[in-house]
């Protein structure tokens, strides 16, 4: 098996999401080769071909120009799988490049089951098998669904290329969202509210434990969707990535988006009516109960300490 890993550069920095797509290579124990448009004084370590375009003449978007330079990679490489991020750079380019190579493009990878690769379907409520019928397979992985690789202290074999394909957009540059509000990335104690809570009152049984154990409140999406918490307290892989001590995930399911962003917590409580919830299997203590209930009495008993 070979694969042509795709590695991103933003904003002057290689991304360390190359990590994961090279700890999914290895275990597939697949033949690597990746593909960054970047400097050469930022690449991944690895053993294989790196196919560098120097990102100064082709910049950090341009996916006409890059399409033009990986399919160059391709055609060196005849990988079986070309394997993406899925970011925003993946879920842009990625079709691209299947669309110009005829072949089939699996999106948001979670895992590699008999044969074929499981994505999430219907918000995560179904996870849906997929088998390519093509020769190249273009994949993107699901931030946080496979290990990064151990690190490697060896360089890899540097492949220029570079092309003179005009682009069809103009890159201009970045623009931050606003910052404000609460940064969940360095609160030591997380209590966060999902779907179960219910209705909106029910955001403050989560505050107040939250406010008790001297940390911070964070939701998963669907309670941010409907608006009940802001979009700065959202955790997962289109909120925050978050490694506190302790992280209390209250009528919360455990879909994979949400996993990426607490699973390196280092102490996992999690409140749920179903004893099946997926979140069970990454808490250290699963408690079967109903938030409505537990939450307020836990408090209280806290306060009480
Ligand atoms: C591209 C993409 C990006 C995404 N990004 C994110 C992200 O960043 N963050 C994120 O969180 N999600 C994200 N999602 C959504 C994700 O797939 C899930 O839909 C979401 O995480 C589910 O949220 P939930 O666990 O709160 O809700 P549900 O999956 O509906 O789970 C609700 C849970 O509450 C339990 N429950 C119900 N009532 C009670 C009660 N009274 N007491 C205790 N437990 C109860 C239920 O048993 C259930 O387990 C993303 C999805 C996509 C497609």
């Amino acid at each position: 098996m070979k694969m042509l890993l795709v590695a991103e550069y933003r904003d002057g920095k290689l991304l360390g999401s190359i990590n994961e797509l090279l700890g999914f290579a290895a275990g597939m124990a697949a033949e690597v080769a990746v593909f960054l448009v970047g400097k050469d004084d930022t690449l991944p370590k690895f053993a294989g071909r790196l196919y560098l375009a120097e990102v100064e003449k082709h910049l950090e978007y341009n996916p006409d120009g890059h399409k033009a330079l990986l399919l160059q990679a391709v055609e060196k490489e005849e990988p079986d799988l070309i394997v993406f991020s899925h970011s925003s750079y993946g879920w842009d380019l990625a079709p691209r490049l299947a669309f110009a190579l005829g072949a089939s493009q699996i999106s948001e990878v979670v895992a590699v089951e008999g044969g074929g690769f499981i994505v999430p379907a219907c918000n995560a409520k179904l996870r849906r098998q997929v088998k390519s019928l093509t020769k190249g397979t273009v994949l993107t992985l699901q931030v946080g669904a496979f290990p990064a690789a151990d690190n490697s202290d060896t360089p890899p074999t540097v492949v220029p290329i570079d092309t003179d394909a005009a682009p069809l957009v103009r890159f201009q540059g970045y623009e931050a969202a606003a910052e404000g509000g609460v940064d969940l990335t360095k609160a030591g104690v997380i209590v966060s509210a999902g779907r179960g809570i219910g209705k909106p009152e029910n955001v403050a049984i989560i505050a107040a434990l939250a406010a008790a154990l001297g940390g911070e409140y964070g939701a998963s999406r669907p309670v941010v969707d409907a608006q009940w918490v802001e979009h700065n307290r959202q955790v997962g892989t289109t909120g925050q990535s978050v490694t506190p001590k302790l992280y209390v995930a209250c009528g919360i399911s455990g879909a994979i988006q949400h996993l990426a962003g607490m699973k390196k917590s280092e102490f996992i409580v999690a409140v749920n009516t179903d004893r099946d919830a997926p979140i069970g299997e990454i808490a250290d203590v699963l408690v079967v109960a109903d938030l409505k209930q537990f939450i307020p009495a836990l408090t209280e008993k806290i306060r009480s300490l």
